[in-house]
């Protein structure tokens, strides 16, 4: 597979946002969703972004947040 960059605009830090994506991880997101649009969590900046992906990693939809929790 070829190598792909995910671009997603984040309104936290009003930047456009480039991820370049391994074939591994191109893989396993294949392998694991099962359903698109699929969600995946980039943590950068200090906050989170939540980027739906379609099956040709375009980007569908982005959600953004500076709180995450993990239960105990
Ligand atoms: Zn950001």
């Amino acid at each position: 597979m070829p190598s792909i960059k995910i671009r997603f605009h984040c309104n936290i830090c009003k930047k456009t946002i480039s991820l370049e994506i391994t074939d591994e991880f191109q893989a396993n997101f294949k392998a694991v969703a099962d359903r698109y649009p699929y969600p995946i969590v980039v943590h950068h900046a200090g906050h989170y972004a939540m980027v739906y992906l379609d099956e040709s990693f375009k980007e569908r939809g982005t959600v953004v947040s500076k709180i995450a929790i993990e239960e105990k």
